[in-house]
């Protein structure tokens, strides 16, 4: 089925700048949700060139990750829209992305509907990588629904955007997986009941929402507290195709480099805001990537299997992120990164900072409601000249 409607959701930073971004998705035809959105201008650097590296320079390089993959303790991965162009789903800033020819005056081109899509090779990469422990954590902002359809457990993902085949309980917060993408965004009301059955046998009560972000909407909380903790932990961040240019996700990754002997590795085509930043960057298609990374640590990739995915599966799956889970994040994280010791402050000086109170989590100080781009991708990375937007 060919997808052609235009869903914008945007999010909005109410300190002082007022920066807004605009996400820009594409659902079936029979979804109508850009009712009261409309466009933006602020999109982020878009088109920028690709970067492609040899195949010979690509595969060292993937040498080299397997190297440092096995001598990590803590592997982190971050995903974004360029996993799953492969999947026939548009990424956003590519020279073909949603946004680049948006601006162009022109339609993306795309082949496939969310629920018709399969994951890529990378995601069925991932699922290996993580069963065979040499990646502990994917932190992920693509809403596609792609790493859950692979079969990932929920234990080792967070899904800092939503997930268009994710519904959550008002009530219990619970989160269920749907048989099909979300017929809205925007964490509206699906006219559903929540499928929770309590101990009583009584059914939970409450209704079900979308979970894909929308204005003024905080990041989910727990999703957001897995990957700082996790990318806290990391000493090698791995990044996979996304330009790093929407906060916080585009940040946690560094966070990798505080470690000691921390590795940074970007894999994108376009260069990214953080190259400068990087251990190692590889101008190569993920899948390229992944197919001769899986090589080098000997590992074969399964083929996707629609009875793992629970979007197939006639039972009704639930998809909350455990809070065992996230206790034990927690623990990990305490144990990975002690507290740093700090001088005390003067007395004038934590009276005027107001920095004695006691910080809530996240742990790492990120921002946990806002989603935004920032304009300054490139200024180590590219010409200028190719940041200009029109
Ligand atoms: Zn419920």
């Amino acid at each position: 089925m060919i997808n052609d409607t235009l869903i914008i959701i945007r999010f909005r930073e109410h300190l002082a700048l007022e920066v807004e971004i605009v996400l820009v998705l594409f659902i079936n035809m029979s979804c109508s949700y850009a009712d009261g959105l409309s466009p933006y201008d602020d999109k982020g650097v878009l088109g920028i060139d690709e970067v492609f590296d040899s195949s010979d320079s690509v595969r060292e390089k993937a040498q080299k990750l397997a190297e440092w993959i096995k001598a990590a303790e803590h592997v982190v991965f971050h995903t974004g829209a360029g996993i799953s162009t492969s999947a026939g789903i548009p990424d956003f800033r590519g020279p073909n992305g949603v946004w680049t020819l948006e601006e162009k005056g022109e339609k993306p081109h795309f082949n496939v509907s969310f629920d018709d899509a399969v994951p890529s090779f990378a995601h069925m990469a991932i699922v290996e990588l993580v069963k065979q422990g040499f990646v502990q954590y994917v932190v992920s902002q693509n809403i596609d629904g792609l790493h859950l359809r692979s079969g990932l457990d929920r234990s080792f993902l967070a899904e800092l955007h939503g997930n268009m085949f994710i519904e959550q309980c008002t009530a219990c917060k619970r989160q269920f997986v749907l048989k099909s993408a979300t017929t809205s965004v925007g964490q509206k009301f699906l006219n559903r009941q929540c499928s929770h059955v309590k101990q009583n046998s009584q059914t939970c009560r409450g209704k079900t929402k979308d979970t894909i972000l929308d204005w003024e909407h905080d990041l989910p909380e727990k999703d957001l507290l897995m990957a700082d903790y996790h990318s806290n932990a990391a000493d090698l961040s791995v990044t996979l195709g996304t330009t790093l240019q929407i906060i916080p996700s585009g940040n946690l990754p560094l966070l990798a480099k505080k470690r000691e002997n921390g590795r940074l590795v970007i894999c994108n085509l376009q260069p990214t805001k953080h190259n400068k930043k990087a251990d190692m960057v590889i101008h190569g298609f993920v899948d390229e990537v992944m197919r001769h990374l899986l090589e080098f640590l000997d590992l074969k990739v399964p083929d996707y299997n629609p009875s793992s995915d629970p979007t197939k599966t006639p039972e009704t799956v639930e998809w909350t992120l455990k809070a065992t889970d996230v206790a034990a994040a927690k623990k990990m994280y305490k144990e990975k990164c002690p507290p740093v010791k700090r001088k005390k402050k003067s007395v004038v000086s934590s009276v005027n900072s107001k920095v004695t109170k006691k910080e809530k989590v996240p742990p790492s100080d990120h921002q946990t409601s806002i989603v935004k781009t920032e304009n300054d991708i490139s200024e180590n990375t590219v010409p200028v000249e190719a940041l200009k937007q029109e």
